[in-house]
């Protein structure tokens, strides 16, 4: 593509028709097409050379909630090294893992990777236990979801644009994390079924952080190769791994099983895809919509990644060391709400405004969801220092 001015779009073969006609040669009939959007909640006029999917993924790119992502916990928190993902680079991991679906069935790139990149900027600080406290707190008035907070992010909390409130993303981005938010329980079939690009940014999460969580725990010595080796999971991907090399050392064994670890699952993924899509005739968005999840693990695959996350679950997510970060990290956040709901008047200007539409609770539980890990930890601090 040349770009030889940013002046007005020729509609006839300018520069708007640029992506258009990149999608039409690229995508297949069953991907989400820029063109067919349904546009956004506060129209806009078309960029004169980027799609609006593009746009979509530049505006979360830039915005605060996905820059304090670098400080928020993953599963682990700062104090247990920096080896570990955060909520940063997990997200990261899960857009290059759904690109690379997306590139494979010839989906829409750049939808992928926006709905990749906004699908975690709803977590609070403190990852799920930071959750579970904001849940507990808001329970009077409807809970918390990191999931729907990314929603409330994206429509209203963001203030980037004097235009509007929010990002003002298109109603397929929108309506992808709302799916997200609605999904009650994982094998739910949701009807109409979600875009494509939604369902390989869900496969994407999940094979991202199974692999990820054992490589971490790993590092971190919450567990042991040898323990691993009862998980047929990663017990195939090590004897993959064991015909291919000799002679390696544990590190360097360790990050050759994760690399398999997620090959396997993406190739997986693609393969499952691949024959449901034939054997459902699917040829257009609209048949995407009336047939079942399509991108999603085979049946056996799907049976090996629940006796891993079991094992996790079991081993690591309920590890004495996790749960003694937690409990510190959930007593500064309880601490915070009830100072802040006590005397809301102590809210920054921006929350303080809300506390008359959305009360006192909501309003509080935003300025707290919106905190990284250390903001939150270094509040508490200050908050002991002046009671004391
Ligand atoms: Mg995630």
């Amino acid at each position: 593509m040349t770009r030889s001015s940013a002046s007005a779009p020729d509609p006839a073969g300018g520069l708007t028709a640029d992506w258009t006609a990149r999608e039409a040669v690229l995508l297949a009939p069953y991907a989400a097409r820029g063109a067919d959007s349904t546009g956004r909640r506060y129209p806009e006029p078309p960029h004169p050379y980027r799609s609006p999917y593009q746009r979509d993924r530049d505006r979360i790119l830039h915005c605060a909630a996905f820059r304090r992502l670098s400080h928020k916990t993953q599963v682990f928190t700062g104090e247990m090294g920096d080896y570990h993902r955060t909520r940063l680079t997990h997200t990261l991991e899960v857009a290059q893992i759904a690109r690379t679906i997306a590139r494979a069935l010839q989906l829409n790139e750049d939808l992928a990777e926006a709905l990749a990149l906004a699908h975690d900027i709803g977590h609070p600080p403190f990852g799920h236990s930071g959750e579970a406290v904001l849940d507990d707190c808001l329970r009077d008035v409807g809970g918390f979801n990191h999931n729907a907070q990314a929603l409330r992010i994206c429509e209203q909390l963001e203030t980037r644009y004097p235009e509007f409130p929010g990002l003002n993303l298109t109603a397929e981005v929108l309506e992808g994390q709302r799916h997200r938010a609605e999904k009650k329980q994982p094998a739910a079939e949701p009807s109409p079924s979600p875009l494509l690009e939604v369902q390989a940014v869900d496969a994407a999460d999940s094979i991202a952080y199974d692999a990820h969580d054992a490589d971490d725990s790993l590092e971190i010595g919450l567990l042991t190769l040898e323990a691993l080796v009862e998980v047929p999971l990663w017990q195939e991907a090590s004897r993959r791994v064991a015909e291919q090399y000799a002679d390696l050392d544990e590190a360097q064994r360790r990050r050759a099983i994760v690399h398999e670890l997620i090959d396997r699952q993406v190739s997986d993924v693609l393969d499952a895809a691949g024959r449901a899509l034939a054997e459902r005739q699917i040829a257009s968005v609209a048949d995407v919509r009336r047939a079942p999840i399509v991108v999603r693990p085979s049946a056996d695959l799907a049976q090996h990644k629940a006796g891993l996350e079991a094992f996790l679950f079991q081993h690591v997510y309920r590890h004495p060391d996790v749960l003694a970060k937690r409990a510190v990290a959930e007593q500064s956040l309880r601490a915070l709400f009830a100072f802040y709901v006590h005397d809301p008047e102590r809210l920054p200007a921006k929350f303080r405004q809300r506390v008359a539409a959305d009360g006192p609770a909501r309003a509080v539980g935003d300025y707290l969801a919106g905190m990284t890990d250390r903001f939150a930890l270094d509040e508490h601090q200050r908050l002991r220092a002046r009671q004391n």
